[in-house]
């Protein structure tokens, strides 16, 4: 069958293979892949700067924000043939640690967690994969070809959660007015889900054409094209989509009154910014300010992030996608274009969908 592989620590070793069948041993449930979505880290094991393939392979398939359909489901896994499903990306170490244990992989405390497309397991891009019924989730029906929007909302379930704990600090503390910085995929479902909690929420971005400020407006949430400390606000909470090292500096020193930054963007390393560690020092703790560094999602952020896609308005949702490409058409997706939100791999036609 077809996969899109890398060669891990090759750059520009991206192609269309032949792979064998998945093994029975990976799981019984099998699945056929409708689509994956292409994001940075993506872009990052192309560029051979990050990716391990599986043990003993010098290939990985690609691929972890993913949509499929059941094609076979064992009796009483609570799924069935046809289902709509997504493959959770993370899977918890072997030993396994505290947190693995628990269920929270994205907590990983030794580092042996393995992730679909992206450290030591393969990836989603091809085109039927196997996994134990409960590495998957299912979705409603309706949710359709928008389902393929999972896995990056999980990482925004996961860090709107994160603000929610650094919250409970002090008594009586409710965020109101929440900044997001980068109206990429990650900033807008950040925006999509800080506005289902009934927050103000204001998306930070360069750009001032295209799509992203309308994106940004439909959801009834502000877009500022200025750094943060020329807008005025200060935020009880924001969440960091882009990476970039001065809009981390700028969400840090910016936040008011015991306001919490949680950071999702990885940025590239190697350059410097010259910055003034005392006054930063000074605000965070006079204003018992809070910095969290949010990764990976578990299954509890999967369905979070499942049912808020559900009340999402489904056209906003499909305005997400600008474009799908046939899987052999990947270099042309990683090749991001200035209109460009997300953009989706088709793997396959969905018969059972359509
Ligand atoms: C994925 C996460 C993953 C992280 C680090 C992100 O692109 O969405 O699931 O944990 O990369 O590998």
């Amino acid at each position: 069958m077809r996969a899109l592989t890398v060669r891990p620590g090759v750059p520009d070793s991206a192609e269309i293979r032949d792979v064998p069948e998945p093994p029975e041993s990976d799981g019984p449930l099998l699945v056929q892949t409708l689509a994956v979505g292409l994001c940075g880290t993506d872009a990052e094991i192309v560029r051979a700067d990050y990716g391990e393939a599986p043990l003993g392979e010098h290939h990985l398939v690609l691929g972890h924000e993913n949509l499929g359909r059941v094609l076979a489901a064992p009796s009483g896994s609570g799924l069935s043939e046809g289902d709509l499903v997504v493959g959770i990306v993370r899977r918890p170490d072997p030993q396994p640690c505290p947190a693995c244990a628990a269920g929270e992989w994205d907590f990983c405390r030794n580092g042996r967690y393995t992730e679909h497309g992206i450290k030591q397991l393969h990836g989603f891009a091809r085109e039927r994969w196997r996994a134990q019924p409960d590495a998957v989730v299912r979705l409603e029906p309706a949710l359709g070809d928008h389902g393929v929007l999972l896995e990056p909302t999980t990482i925004l379930a996961k860090a709107w959660e994160q603000v929610d704990r650094a919250t409970q600090r002090g008594a009586g503390l409710t965020p109101h007015v929440a900044v997001v910085t980068g109206a990429g995929p990650i900033g807008l479902l950040a925006a999509l889900l800080g506005i289902q909690r009934g927050l103000e929420v204001h998306v930070l971005d360069i750009v001032e054409d295209g799509p992203k400020p309308e994106l940004v407006k439909a959801l009834g949430a502000t877009y500022h094209s200025v750094p943060l400390p020329e807008t005025g606000l200060s935020p009880d909470a924001v969440i960091e989509c882009t990476g970039v090292a001065s809009v981390v500096i700028d969400a840090i020193s910016c936040t008011g009154r015991d306001g919490v930054t949680c950071l999702t963007g990885v940025s590239p390393t190697g350059r410097s910014l010259r910055l003034d560690v005392g006054s930063l020092n000074r605000t965070a703790v006079l204003e018992n300010d809070a910095i969290v560094g949010s990764v990976n999602a578990n299954r509890r952020h999967y369905e979070a992030g499942a049912r808020a896609l559900a009340r999402a308005d489904a056209g906003w949702l499909g305005r997400l996608v600008t474009r799908r490409l046939p899987l052999d058409k990947y270099a042309d997706g990683l090749d991001r274009k200035p209109a460009d939100v997300k953009v989706v791999l088709t793997v396959a036609d969905d018969a059972a969908g359509s």
